[in-house]
């Protein structure tokens, strides 16, 4: 097995996994690459984050998700066909902080000794080692400037353009924090409260003032058990949580179970670790402001 050596930009999290002979300097290698490649082929984790790269890295790039749309990265099993992406690949992004269990074995497995990785959470303060910092607005923007450094590293002919889509890009991420700031404000303070599936919600609740009253599945597969699920259900009433939400790709028994018990109504149609195939949640932005209708709907 290689071991990945922090090539350079340590904060930026942006490792080598090539032979450890320290010989080769970043640019030769992406000077070697730009003869066989127009296009910077990056592969990405799981489909939240293309919005990062595909806005940054515009007609620069070309950019190819692992995870499918509707799968779950914290319990993904990777195919033969993810080796062979990898192994073609300029440009790993992903997220970090352990959501994806599963990847080391694979970049290990593909063997491929111009592959640059960006850990997108590294340097970035987590709470309990939650791995969803995405779903703060102000942490995506730090996400997409650094997507902007780690493809000005790789191509620094086209810097300039991956700054100035950065800066575009981020100007709607402060919008967009913006009107969903509003929007959450339209709720009465003693409602925003949820109860969830899996804690991808964390970092939203902290930056727009929704409080986690509870979490059904606290480590991912592992189901809770009946006493865990009636604690839930006694929180739910003491803080008058009016839903228990959820995702489509986990499902529903338990949140089901659980809002019948408390006499609650279940929304099990948020998107967070994985973007939908529909025209209403196909990016970050447009998934960002669809959950914030329905949890908005959900809680007044
Ligand atoms: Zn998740």
């Amino acid at each position: 097995m290689k071991i990945c050596v922090v090539f350079a930009f340590a904060a930026l999290g942006l490792i080598s996994c090539g032979p450890s002979t320290g010989s080769g300097s970043f640019d030769k290698l992406t000077m070697t690459q730009g003869a066989h490649h127009d296009k910077i082929a990056v592969v990405t984790t799981f489909s939240t984050l293309n919005s990062f790269v595909e806005a940054v890295g515009g007609s620069y790039v070309t950019v190819h998700n692992l995870v499918p749309i509707g799968a779950s990265p914290e319990t993904y099993q990777p195919t033969p066909q993810d080796v062979a992406t990898l192994a073609d690949a300029q440009l790993l992004v992903e997220n970090g902080t352990g959501i994806e269990v599963w990847l080391q074995h694979t970049i290990s497995t593909a063997s491929n000794p111009n592959l640059r990785i960006l850990i997108l959470s590294d340097g970035l303060k987590h709470i309990d080692h939650n791995p969803h910092l995405w779903m703060d607005p102000v942490l995506a923007s730090l996400y997409a400037g650094k997507v902007a450094r780690a493809l000005s590293l790789m191509d620094p002919s086209h810097a300039a353009g991956y700054r100035r889509n950065a800066a575009v890009y981020q100007q709607k991420l402060v919008a967009l924090q913006d009107e969903i700031a509003k929007s959450i404000a339209t709720v009465p303070p003693q409602r925003r409260t949820m109860i969830v599936f899996h804690n991808a919600w964390q970092y939203y609740n902290d930056r727009f003032g929704i409080r986690t009253v509870g979490v059904i599945e606290v480590s991912p597969g592992q189901e809770p058990n009946p006493s865990y699920i009636a604690s839930l259900v006694d929180l739910a009433r003491k803080y008058n949580v009016r839903a228990v939400f959820s995702e489509p790709e986990y499902s529903p028994k338990i949140a089901q179970a659980l809002a019948k018990s408390a006499g609650i109504k279940t929304v099990s149609d948020l998107y967070d670790d994985s973007i939908a195939n529909n025209a209403r949640v196909h990016d970050y932005i447009s998934m960002l402001r669809y959950d914030t209708g329905v949890i908005v709907k959900a809680l007044k």
